[in-house]
């Protein structure tokens, strides 16, 4: 292929399509090489598998419990090669859709590894047949995401030892003990998911908390809700080795300076995820990194001309919405549309039950940057909506400007927090007041009165 492009894109994740679909709009020839599937990680192996699972789990919940609202059911049953089914009609039907809006963009979508093979500016593409071809650009972007980053704990190679990757795909029958080893996002949603379906969690998080990126308060919460309902979750405990016995591993952890072991039929390593740069430059040809991160300004651009990076790949935020608003900005930088460097308000979701969501400053946050703040909380325990459909207790908490009323953040842990949490991504996108806010007519009922309730002061 000797066509020149305005851009080639290098990964199809949420970063790298959505990226793709703005340079074409903004009238770029664009390219986009991809070496899997479409969607990327998010699509295939984290945001929308986890959900699916999360769904299906929520169904078994429901019926297990609907005696509560009146109804009788006989009880459930998991059938797992059904919810992977599930799983994999949904990506299939998403996936479709991607590939409609990238072919009506007409976007160049070429399958292949790509690499960067010289300073300029040309990407090499290696079929899946081992052939290979070079797409010469204007500009480049580098939207190759990241992959489960595993640390050197002795027997992670075990059998039985997975990373989401594998327990995302699994079809055998729930197991009836799971370990966990890291508690931030990926490690909760999954202990969520496999205690709904009946299996004894257990989590080891070398932290002092769980979800230790987000405010505290969230994170106790969470662990709270979480025992209550059966899993066994030790904060501060770090991961020594594991051994397989005859019916599954035992783990050996640290815990307050003592030696501690537990033992699980399977474990789930979620220690983290590193940027995914294997073999995406050839000698010479590789921007600035840090710990393999690709370094980049505000614009997306790294240490070469006319190559920009986005999304995990940069280490930045591992979320999907970050990528792709990365994208956007990096996209609209190369036409001379973005010059303003304003920082992305970025909400974070977290999956479990109740959700859990935040956006702008924790009041830590505010007081650590000398901003004169303070916060209100409600409890969720008032709302009809809530006690109607028997929601455990939760909370909303706003942070604001203490002479202004100017709302700063929000941190959700309820029902429907992760759709709520947009309501304060606008308010404080828009520069509203905690009046402003609480003016606002809501319907009854509704798990939004939550927020009107949580703006008035
Ligand atoms: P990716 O989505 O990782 O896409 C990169 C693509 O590049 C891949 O398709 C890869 O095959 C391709 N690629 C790599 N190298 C090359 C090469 N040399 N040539 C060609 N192609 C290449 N985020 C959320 O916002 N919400 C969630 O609920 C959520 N849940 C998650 C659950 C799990 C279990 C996991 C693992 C992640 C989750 N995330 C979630 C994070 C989210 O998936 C990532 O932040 C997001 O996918 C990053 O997008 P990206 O475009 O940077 O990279
Ligand atoms: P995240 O980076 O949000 O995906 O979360 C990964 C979590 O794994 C972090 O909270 C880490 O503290 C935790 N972690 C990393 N290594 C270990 C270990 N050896 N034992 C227990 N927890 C770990």
């Amino acid at each position: 292929m000797n066509e020149h492009f305005d851009l080639t894109v290098i990964g199809a994740g949420p970063g790298g399509y959505e990226a793709a679909l703005e340079a074409a709009r903004l009238g770029f020839h664009t390219a986009l090489v991809e070496k899997d599937a479409i969607g990327g990680t998010c699509l295939n192996r984290g945001c929308i598998p986890t959900k699916t699972l999360i769904h299906s789990a929520e169904c078994y919940e429901g019926i297990k419990h609907s005696a509560r609202f009146g109804i009788q059911s006989q009880e459930p049953s998991v059938d797992m090669k059904a919810v992977q089914q599930h799983k994999a009609e949904t990506i299939a039907s998403l996936q479709t859709g991607i590939a409609t809006r990238l072919k009506t963009a007409k976007v160049t979508v070429c399958q292949g590894i790509g690499s960067v093979v010289s300073d300029g500016l040309l990407v090499r593409v290696t079929a899946p047949d081992g052939t290979a071809f070079d797409l010469e650009s204007d500009h480049i972007l580098l939207a190759t995401g990241s992959t489960p980053s595993i640390p050197p704990i002795p027997g992670s190679d075990l059998p039985g030892v997975m990373t989401s990757d594998e327990l995302l795909s699994y079809d055998g029958a729930p197991f009836d003990s799971l370990l966990i080893i890291g508690g931030g996002v990926i490690g909760v949603e999954c202990a969520g998911i496999w205690q709904a379906l009946g299996t004894k969690v257990t989590i080891l998080e070398a932290l002092p908390s769980l979800i230790a990126s987000l405010d505290r308060e969230l994170g106790q919460s969470l662990k709270l809700s979480m025992k209550k309902k059966g899993a066994d979750i030790h904060t501060g405990a770090s991961v020594r080795s594991l051994a397989a016995t005859e019916n599954g591993i035992r783990c050996t952890y640290l815990e307050k300076g003592k030696e501690q072991t537990c033992a699980a039929q399977a474990v789930l390593i979620a220690t983290g995820r590193r940027p995914y740069t294997e073999g995406l430059f050839s000698e010479g040809c590789a921007p600035a990194t840090e710990r393999g991160r690709i370094l980049v300004n505000e614009f997306y651009e790294t240490s070469i001309p006319g190559i920009y990076a986005i999304g995990d790949v940069t280490g930045q935020i591992s979320l999907a919405h970050a990528a792709t608003a990365q994208g956007l900005r990096a996209v609209r930088h190369m036409a001379g549309r973005e010059s303003a460097s304003a920082p992305l308000l970025i909400p974070s979701c977290v999956y479990t039950s109740p959700e859990i969501a935040s956006v702008g400053l924790t009041l830590d946050e505010a007081k650590a940057r000398s901003i004169v703040a303070k916060s209100h909380k409600i409890l969720s325990s008032a709302n009809g909506k809530s006690v109607l459909t028997l929601q455990e207790r939760g909370f909303i908490k706003v942070v604001y400007e203490e002479d202004s009323h100017l709302i700063l953040g929000a941190q959700l842990l309820c029902a429907r927090a992760t759709d709520m949490v947009s309501e304060f991504a606008v308010a404080i996108r828009q520069g509203l007041t905690m009046e402003d806010m609480a003016d606002v007519i809501r319907p009854h009922p509704s798990f939004s009165e939550m927020i009107t309730e949580a703006a008035r002061l």
